[in-house]
């Protein structure tokens, strides 16, 4: 595999561009909104700079990483011909990605894997969007793609083995750690985080205590790096919600139901660090106590 397309350029869109071009594939990112394509090139940019002075790589490693990825506002043939896999990383709505495989399926050679980095549908739904079922599989990155070391690998029944194989290859490659999973809603990863995180807010909505309480409990007590709530917001809560909603409706159980707040919150714009506001403030020269500097 040489030649990579990443549809939705957002906070996993950069990364994984970012991840491949590191490893010297040819990447070409491709987002709706001119906008998203000039900030992910921007982060990608500032996140080299910061592995540059940390010295884990070099100015000229970052030059041809920034040299290998090229930008499209377009899916078109002409930007996926010869590309051997696509991975899309646009927003979690089913129609959205229904509508870009059923595109990519009409515009990619036979022989390109197109992957989804989905946190939570079904591989086999987004699969039934175009005629090639054996060469779908869930490529799911975990925020930030360039330090995260797993990659969830995803196989619906349908997914052919020598793919599920290639995928799993291509991950190592990466420097990543694939495990093979299974299609269920949300897979492991949303599965099990998912509910923690709904519960912290619901904590939260009932009083029990302090956005910071609630996730210095579970950084000091638990041993997590980061409070599910500080988690939320990085993750995006547009992002958290939709998640807990697919699992919510394909499980029909009741446990998954998003908190009332996590949807007042989005439906007031605050969706976490993307937006400069949620759980907590990221206005420019405020600093989070709670959070953990792994990160910053
Ligand atoms: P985001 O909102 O940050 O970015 C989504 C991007 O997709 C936007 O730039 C938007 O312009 C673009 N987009 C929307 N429709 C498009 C289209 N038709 N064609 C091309 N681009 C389009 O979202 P995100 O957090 O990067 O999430 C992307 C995917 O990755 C989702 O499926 C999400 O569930 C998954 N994911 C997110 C996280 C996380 O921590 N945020 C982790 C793992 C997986």
């Amino acid at each position: 595999m040489k030649k990579i397309a990443v549809i939705g350029a957002g906070t996993m869109g950069n990364g994984i561009a970012h991840t491949f071009a590191q490893k010297n594939y040819q990447v070409t990112l491709i987002d709706v909104s001119e906008q998203s394509l000039e900030k992910a090139l921007s982060t990608i940019s500032k996140n080299l700079d910061r592995m540059v002075s940390k010295e884990k790589i070099s100015q000229s490693e970052k030059s041809q990483t920034l040299a290998n990825i090229q930008t499209s506002t377009e899916i078109n043939e002409d930007v996926l011909s010869d590309t051997d896999l696509v991975v899309e990383a646009a927003t979690e709505n089913l129609d959205i990605k229904l509508q870009i495989f059923e595109n990519l399926d009409r515009l990619c050679a036979d022989k390109t894997i197109l992957a989804s980095n989905t946190s939570s549908i079904l591989i086999s739904t987004i699969a039934g969007a175009t005629r090639r079922a054996d060469k779908v599989i869930g490529m799911h990155f975990m925020n930030p793609v360039p330090i995260m070391k797993l990659v969830e690998v995803i196989k619906s029944k349908e997914t052919s083995g020598q793919v599920v194989s290639k995928i799993m290859e291509l991950s190592k490659n990466l420097g990543k750690v694939p495990v093979e999973v299974n299609d269920a809603p949300g897979f492991v990863a949303n599965r099990i985080l998912m509910p923690m995180i709904n519960e912290a807010i619901h904590t939260l909505n009932e009083d029990i205590s302090s956005v910071e309480g609630i996730d210095t409990v579970m950084i000091l007590g638990m041993s997590h790096p980061m409070g599910p709530l500080f988690l939320a917001d990085f993750i995006g809560l547009d992002v958290c919600l939709s998640i807990l909603n697919v699992l919510y409706e394909g499980f029909n159980d009741v446990k998954y139901k998003p908190c009332s707040l996590l949807e007042d919150l989005v439906k007031n714009g605050k969706l976490g660090v993307k937006s400069g506001e949620g759980f907590y403030d990221y206005s420019p020269g405020l600093k989070n106590k709670v959070v953990s500097k792994r990160f910053t």
